[in-house]
């Protein structure tokens, strides 16, 4: 069993293949050069945490693999799959001979397409090495701009403000997050951002950056597709999760706007690109990242692909082909697709689950917001609310909210069984706060 990347989901597999019973040779391959690690925390803990505290979480104790007989061949890529003589190639010209093959490349941050970049001091955030120079740049009073308003730019800029720096966030659609939360929920996050001091502007687009005496200068205009007059109305890009939603209304900026900001660091944030390389060039199929079945094996019966590189049908959601970027999907596939290359043959169907941490903020999202016809609210005494999306049969197909600390994980985590059970909730006492979501667990199928 040879596993292609040791990130979440690689390791995960790795690890479960052993616990499954597989008494074979397990090799995973990483190219990254530390330990395989956690990433949610680079843009959390790691940029604001206090020098001593800088390092991400290890995925597994120290022994772990040697114990699990994992042999962990790390700052090693793999460049080829040699699919008939069953090897996977190194760049280093080594092959390691497979029976079957899991591919957990994930991905990488996109890179920004506008003029003047090369001007350098654009940062991205994806792997430990990105975070240790970024958060070298956080120190109080420096400028820092963040292209996009998605959720590693906002961690970001929450990150950064915390640590005293003057943010700005430049996002070209309309409002924070529109690829994948409810407006309700973007707008309450994005009060936050802008108590806190940061800069929000939506409906902006970066036009050029270029390098003036030591500061980065960006220029703004429209979104790019926007052209011509005052008022475009434009289709929505395509959702971390999904097809293209509802058209959105954006505004060029007014001439106060389209002056140049200067910043001594910018950040983009603008959405991650799947690591397909390897499978284009093993002749794999390709579908908005590595097309997997719901198995999640790919177009050659003896290599799979899982985590934030594939793409897979949703049961839940008619068989909806999806590419999450979740890490809990990560551990989820990793899990399932381990005892899929040992025959196990289960169709996956998690629930997608997501969370971003912002300031004292987190918010969670169980299903796929973009999937739902309407959407009902419970408002809780305690300020919170729970909002729910129905599809056409009134099936629960998502269920989000913000709040402080914990305050939204019990509701969330029972909305998902009762995604997961297809519940069809009478909305009465779903949206009525006096009425425990426990209850409505009952009349749900299991
Ligand atoms: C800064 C940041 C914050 C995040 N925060 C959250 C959060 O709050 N909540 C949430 O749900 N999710 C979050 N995520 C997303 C989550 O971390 C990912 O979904 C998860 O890490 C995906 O795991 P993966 O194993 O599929 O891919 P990755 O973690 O990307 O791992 C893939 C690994 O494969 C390696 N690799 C690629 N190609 C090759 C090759 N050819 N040979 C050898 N190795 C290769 C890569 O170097 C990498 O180490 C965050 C991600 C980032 C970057």
């Amino acid at each position: 069993m040879v596993v292609v990347g040791a990130g979440e989901c690689g390791t995960r597999a790795a690890f479960e293949l052993r616990e499954a019973g597989w008494n074979g040779p397990i090799t995973l391959v990483g190219a990254e050069h530390s330990r395989p690690y956690e990433r949610p925390p680079l843009s959390k803990y790691v940029l604001t945490g206090s020098e001593g505290n800088v390092e991400p979480p290890a995925l597994y104790e120290d022994g772990a693999l040697r114990d699990a007989g994992i042999e962990y061949v790390a700052a090693a890529t793999v460049t080829g799959v040699d699919r008939e003589g069953h090897e996977a190639v190194l760049a280093d010209g080594r092959r390691i001979p497979y029976e079957r093959l899991l591919l957990a490349t994930g991905a990488s941050a996109r890179r920004l397409p506008v003029a003047g970049i090369e001007a350098g001091g654009v940062h991205y955030l994806r792997s430990r090495a990105d975070a240790i120079v970024l958060r070298d740049r956080l120190r109080p009073g420096a400028r820092i701009g963040v292209i996009g308003a998605g959720f590693i730019g906002l961690e970001v800029a929450a990150a950064a403000a915390a640590r005293g720096c003057a943010v700005t966030v430049i996002e070209a659609a309309p409002r924070p997050m529109s690829r994948a939360v409810p407006a309700a929920i973007a707008t309450a996050v994005a009060d936050r951002h802008r108590q806190a001091g940061v800069d929000l502007r939506c409906g902006l687009a970066m036009e050029r950056l270029t390098r003036q005496d030591g500061a980065l200068l960006l220029e703004l205009g429209a979104p790019r597709e926007a052209p011509g007059p005052a008022v475009q109305r434009l289709p929505h890009r395509r959702g971390w999760s999904g097809p293209a939603a509802e058209p959105h209304t954006y505004t060029v900026p007014r001439p106060s706007e389209a002056l140049p900001l200067a910043f001594d660091t910018v950040v983009a944030g603008v959405g991650a690109v799947p690591e397909t390389a390897l499978a284009e060039k093993a002749g794999l199929a390709i579908d908005n990242g590595v097309r997997v079945d719901d198995r999640l094996i790919t177009s050659d019966p003896d290599i799979f692909a899982a985590g934030d590189c594939c793409s897979f049908p949703h049961p839940l959601y008619g068989g909806r082909r999806i590419r999450l970027e979740a890490w809990r999907n990560a551990q989820d596939q990793g899990r399932a697709v381990a005892r899929n290359m040992l025959g196990d043959g289960r169709p996956f169907a998690a629930v997608p689950w997501f969370w971003s941490d912002q300031f004292d903020l987190t918010l969670q999202i169980a299903g796929l917001p973009d999937a739902a016809a309407r959407e009902v609210v419970r408002d809780r005494p305690d300020g919170v609310t729970i909002r729910f999306g129905l599809g056409d049969d009134g099936r629960l197909l998502y269920a989000a909210a913000v709040g402080t600390g914990n305050a939204v994980a019990k509701d969330i985590s029972l909305a998902e069984i009762l995604i997961a059970r297809r519940a069809v909730p009478d909305p009465a006492p779903l949206t009525d706060p006096a009425v425990p979501l426990k209850t409505l667990l009952r009349q749900a199928p299991s």
